[in-house]
């Protein structure tokens, strides 16, 4: 078996084993050459201890209580070849906190080290120098089968840290693999196990689950092997609550399709996360409407925005997320009323939640509409609201624009306040809008200057026809953004 391994990782094994040392390259990064994919980081595995290592190479560090030698490339821009880890052949002791090993052993034999990897497809070590692959546990039939099984009995391997249940969840979404039988009865058996994880643990796994190309598939398999109540309880609520005549699926599955559409349009975590929880608190909200004759979820994105912050708090996400998230929900209802869609309510939203904001609540609006089955949204609704977005984000055009104020008018034309200023600025206002490279502060003042000499009530037309000017560019923009859009 050849795989093309970058010279910076095989330099640092063949180092080792010039001197006289065993040394493969193992885990994640054999697994990833097995599927062609890139590897992520590159782990190194080994007879050596950790001072024999260090001795070896120019510029390592060694700050972790696991033997893992980082040794440092300077010479590459690659960030995954800048530092490459070097760990000792390790046997693990017990576990008695189901987290961490109370001991760590150097060892001589990679079956050791081999043996206390989590899963088959994760256990295989990788010569560079013999161009072969060592495989104890069948881990590359595994992954030929697409299957994620662990090394040894797999309640045992739970017990000793309970994260590799999640570790089980989210390499399934994120390579599409399937869990095998035991395995999978082991983590439905044992998912109590979680509650021994630190918080910060689990949002990470959590993290990458939200972040693969197949969340639904992994939040399917969470309700599944009844992990929901360790990770987010409050999903639980929405599973099998049905809702009005516009939505094909009850709420549970209507987050999932919404979070999977915005996988499916690589949107960022955050935008993923609001289309997760968008509606976590329909079921709080949820009433019978006698005159509708069927139910409402009034204020239940009020509800919602709470209930998201409790949840994203808990998984002690940063707090720029979670104000980014909670307020996407809070906001979420707006486009999909579609009787508010008026210029003046697209002003009102836009402070409401934020210049920076808008677009990804547009981008929310997508998900949502996609996580109800309905067909495709009208492209002309869609660029209508593109357009009033637009519109009401620019910037009118008006005196302001001016690289002058009516306080530098009064300072260089020596006059006082008065109707003789306002005229005085539509007035250049007109010259720029016919010449937009006349708006410097030393033209406008220069000709602020001329302008002041003339007799009030020739000022008075020029800044009438300012004014008039104003409006027509003002109303040539609008046009424009509409017809960009193609609509009217
Ligand atoms: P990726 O980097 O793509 O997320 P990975 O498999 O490389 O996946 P890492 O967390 O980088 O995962 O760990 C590297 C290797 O260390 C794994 O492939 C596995 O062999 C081993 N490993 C990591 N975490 C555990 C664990 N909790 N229990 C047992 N072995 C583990
Ligand atoms: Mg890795």
């Amino acid at each position: 078996m050849t795989f093309s391994i970058p010279t910076e990782v095989s330099y640092v094994t063949e180092q080792l084993e010039k001197d006289g040392f065993e040394a493969f390259v193992v885990g994640g990064c054999v697994r990833d050459l097995l599927l062609n994919k890139t590897p992520k980081d590159w782990d190194i595995t080994t007879n050596a201890k950790p001072d024999e290592i260090i001795a070896l190479f120019p510029k390592t560090f060694y700050e972790n209580t696991f033997g893992t030698v980082g040794v440092v490339n300077e010479e590459t821009t690659d960030p995954t070849l800048t530092v490459i880890e070097v760990t000792p052949y390790r046997i693990e002791g017990e576990y008695s906190d189901n987290r961490h090993p109370d001991t760590v052993i150097f060892s001589q034999k990679i079956e050791d080290d081999l043996k206390r990897r989590d899963f088959t497809m994760n256990s295989l070590a990788y010569s560079t120098s013999k161009k072969e692959i060592i495989d104890l546990f069948g881990g590359q039939n595994d992954i030929e089968n697409k299957i994620i099984r662990t090394v040894g009995d797999s309640v045992s391997r739970f017990k000793e840290d309970g994260l590799r249940i999640l570790r089980a969840v989210r390499f399934s979404a994120e390579l599409g693999f399937e869990i095998e039988a035991n395995t999978e009865k082991a983590i439905f058996e044992n998912a109590e196990l979680l509650k021994n994880i630190s918080m910060e643990r689990v949002r990470d796994e959590f993290t990458k689950i939200i972040m693969s190309d197949r969340p639904m598939d992994g939040l399917l398999a969470i309700k599944k092997l009844g992990l929901l109540p360790y990770i987010v309880p409050e999903l639980e609520k929405t599973v099998g609550v049905e809702q009005n005549r516009a939505h094909s699926y009850h709420v549970w599955e209507h987050l999932l399709r919404s979070l999977q559409g915005a996988a499916d349009k690589k949107y960022p975590l955050d935008l993923r996360l609001a289309a997760l929880f968008h509606d976590i608190s329909k079921p709080e909200s949820r009433r019978w409407g006698k005159e509708q004759d069927t139910w409402t979820f009034y204020g239940h994105e009020v509800l919602g925005a709470r209930t998201t912050k409790k949840i994203l708090t808990n998984l002690k996400y940063p707090t720029k997320i979670i104000e980014k998230v909670t307020n996407m929900v809070r906001w979420h209802m707006f486009f999909s009323d579609t009787e508010q869609i008026t210029l003046s309510a697209v002003r009102r939203m836009i402070v409401n939640v934020g210049r920076e904001n808008i677009w990804d609540l547009m981008n929310l609006r997508i998900c949502d509409r996609i996580g109800t089955g309905r067909p495709k949204e009208d492209p002309y609704r869609l660029r209508k609201y593109h357009a009033m977005i637009e519109e009401a984000l620019r910037d009118p055009i008006s005196v302001g624009m001016l690289k002058i104020d009516g306080k530098k008018i009064m300072e260089v034309t020596e006059i006082t306040p008065g109707p003789k200023i306002g005229y005085i600025l539509h007035a250049l206002l007109e010259e720029v809008l016919e010449d937009p490279k006349k708006n410097t502060a030393e033209y406008l003042e220069n000709k602020a200057k001329i302008l002041v000499n003339l007799p009030i009530k020739e000022l008075e037309a020029l800044g009438e026809k300012g004014k008039m000017s104003k409006e027509e560019a003002d109303e040539e923009e609008i046009k424009k953004i509409r017809s960009s859009h193609h609509v009217k």
